[in-house]
This record gives C-alpha cells, structure tokens and sequence, in this order.
C-alpha cells in the first residue's frame, strides 16, 4: 500500500454537500465529486446526465474533464477524487484512464441500488462473451478497420499514452 494516502474529510463532505443539491436543482442523480491535489480543490462536479442529456455525464466524469481541462493534461497522477458513492464501472474505468492517485467514496454500489442505480448488470456484461450481451456487438470491416492502427504505429506526430 505504498500510495495510500490519508483522506481529509472535509473534501468528502463537498462531494456529499454537491451530491445533495443536486437532488434540490434537479440537475441530475444524487452524486458529487471533488478532485484534490495538493490539498487544493482542482474540480468539483455534480452529475448532470438528465440536465445536460448526457448519459455520460457522471459526477466523476464531470469532474475529470473539469480537472483536465483545467491543469491541461490528460493525465491526473498526482490528484485524488472524492466521491459521494463508489463509481459505477464507466467511473472507475475513467479513474484508471485518469492514473489518478486514490479515490474516496461515502455510498456503495450497494446503496446505490437501493435507491435504484443498480449497475452490476454491467459487472455482468464485461464477463460476458460478446455474443451473449444485451446489446449486439458484432464486428465489420476489420481489414479496413486495421489501417487507423497501423496509421498510428507509423505516426511521428502521436503522443503515447
Ligand atoms: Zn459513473
């Protein structure tokens, strides 16, 4: 556990406090994130799915893309998000996507789904063969398809991530 940090409460109590007004703005779900670096709030965002109509549109997400934009990096190692419920697998693949340092969360999955934001279907479809899951996924055009990565390997131009 070498990258454990210590959490300050006070940082989860704004991603709660964000999680809550939402409920009373209705722009969206009742979640709140706070990305912290350095002891400094960089970004702090509310889900806005229904608002914005983005069904992307997480408050982990939301704050990611704030945070980014804001230190203008792609790349958030050095910061650490509170959040007020564990992120649902789009989250936390964005969190991993992210590299940020931890993630602090108050509401589980499974209080999450009490109150109707169940997504363990989607634990269940990353198991599942591709033929199996509820929406078809089928290849086409892989020779074509190839070209853009090959494209890339051959590129001068491409920043790695
Ligand atoms: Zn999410």
């Amino acid at each position: 556990m070498s990258n454990t940090v210590s959490p300050d409460p006070k940082f989860m109590r704004m991603a709660i406090e964000l999680a809550t007004d939402n409920v009373v703005t209705g722009n969206g779900g009742p979640f709140g994130a706070v990305i912290v670096r350095n002891g400094e709030v960089i970004a702090s965002a509310a889900n806005t799915v229904t608002s914005a109509n983005d069904p992307t549109a997480h408050a982990e997400v939301n704050a990611i893309r704030e945070a980014c934009a804001k230190l203008k990096t792609f790349q958030l190692e050095d910061c650490d998000i509170y959040t007020s419920c564990e992120p649902c697998p789009m989250c936390m693949a964005a969190l991993y996507w992210s590299r940020c340092r931890s993630v602090f969360y108050g509401n589980t999955k499974a209080d999450a789904a009490a109150i109707g934001f169940d997504d363990q279907f989607l634990y269940d479809e990353v198991n599942r063969p591709l033929e199996q899951r509820r929406i078809p996924f089928q290849r086409m055009l892989p020779d074509e398809a190839i070209r853009s990565f090959q494209a890339w390997q051959n590129s001068n131009e491409r920043i790695d991530y």
